[in-house]
């Protein structure tokens, strides 16, 4: 329970763990376009309720070894396409350097490529 009140019947639901419907989410969003401060209020309510202050992280190095990939996602300016002039190849040296940092800070976590 909160003691945080909004004027959003839907967000104070929200704050309360009550379902809420896909329409209600829509509402949501549409009443944020013109006013997002109780959008705002609402997700650092919830997230000091149910995380608290922490902000955590893992370390890890990303080797880009090449930037082709698969997937196409629509917001993406990292990936090439073949034959393209922005497709980049990380050299052997690039790779060790790269290494020798991520032991330096000791990075444990070896995301998956794509
Ligand atoms: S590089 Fe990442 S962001 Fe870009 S298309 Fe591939 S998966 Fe998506």
């Amino acid at each position: 329970m909160t003691n945080l009140i909004l004027e959003s019947e839907i967000l104070n639901n929200v704050l309360e763990n009550k379902s809420i419907t896909r329409q209600e989410i829509i509402d949501i969003y549409q009443n944020s376009i013109k006013n997002s401060n109780d959008l705002f209020l609402t997700a650092q309510n919830l997230r000091i309720k149910n995380k608290n202050n922490s902000v955590t992280f893992s370390k890890k190095a990303f080797f880009n070894i090449v930037n082709l990939c698969k997937d196409t996602c629509s917001y993406c300016t990292y990936k090439a396409e073949p034959g393209e002039e922005k497709i980049s190849l990380m050299s052997k040296q690039q790779i060790k350097e790269l290494l020798q940092l991520a032991k330096k800070y000791k990075c444990k976590k070896i995301p998956r490529s794509t």
